[in-house]
């Protein structure tokens, strides 16, 4: 599902990634940890197509059999919207829509109609157990809910892979428990790819795989 090759990334003078290779299955939860400053944004960033590795040593990135690299703004940008999701630790949704309308709005921009999208997104809702929390905004809605509207969010457009960066820090144990169910449920029921920067032990534990990183690297 995603095949990273030579991944580096310079902030000026500070080395944050040094040569960084990875390859992640579909179906896989993959988790990523290590000390605060350490890169695991910066290369979340990167394989999410966010920010730019360093140009000079041949790196790639390949995500759902399309090659990243070269792609320009425009096209990366389409590729990003249809096939990746974010979720991060403040939600980002916007205050002044609903619950739904916050769901729907990447599938809008990726061109759904409107009565195809809120269909979607109240089937979202009702999987996530947020039927009735439809119509509200987000101040409206608990920490936990909140998060699970951007969990709704990033998956309306059906992405390949889910890049997720601290979902649970905001959380207290009894929500965090739950998001961290629903991602191994969506794995099991839907073959959901996960990529989770988290310093949570226990989200950590559960991936398929966990990634530790130190000076740049896994170790
Ligand atoms: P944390 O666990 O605290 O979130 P992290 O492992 O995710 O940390 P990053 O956010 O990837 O670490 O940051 C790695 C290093 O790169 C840090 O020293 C940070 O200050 C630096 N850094 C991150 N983004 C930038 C930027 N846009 N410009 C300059 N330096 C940056």
């Amino acid at each position: 599902m995603i095949k990273a090759r030579h991944i580096s990334k310079h902030y000026g003078e500070l080395k944050v990634l040094n040569n960084i290779n990875l390859e992640i299955q579909q179906k896989e939860i993959i988790s990523i940890v290590g000390p605060s400053g350490v890169g695991k944004t910066t290369l979340l960033q990167i394989l999410g197509t966010l920010e730019q590795p360093d140009t000079e040593n041949n790196s790639s990135i390949e995500i759902a059999g399309q090659q990243i690299n070269g792609l320009k703004k425009k096209a990366l940008a389409r590729f990003r919207n249809q096939n990746i999701g974010f979720i991060f630790q403040f939600h980002q949704l916007l205050p002044e829509f609903s619950a739904l309308e916050n769901i729907c709005i990447p599938a809008f921009i990726h061109g759904t109609s409107r009565c195809e999208a809120e269909k979607r997104a109240k089937e979202l809702l009702g999987y996530l157990d947020l039927g009735h929390r439809a119509n509200h905004k987000p101040n409206e809605l608990s920490g936990g809910e909140q998060q699970r509207v951007a969990v709704a969010r990033a998956l309306i457009n059906q992405p390949k892979v889910i890049f997720a960066d601290e979902p649970s820090g905001n959380l207290d144990s009894a929500s965090a428990d739950k998001l961290h169910q629903l991602f191994l449920n969506l794995r099991d029921e839907f073959d959901q790819t996960f990529v989770i920067v988290t310093h949570n032990d226990e989200l950590a534990d559960m991936a398929d795989r966990k990634l530790e990183m130190r000076d740049g690297q896994f170790v």
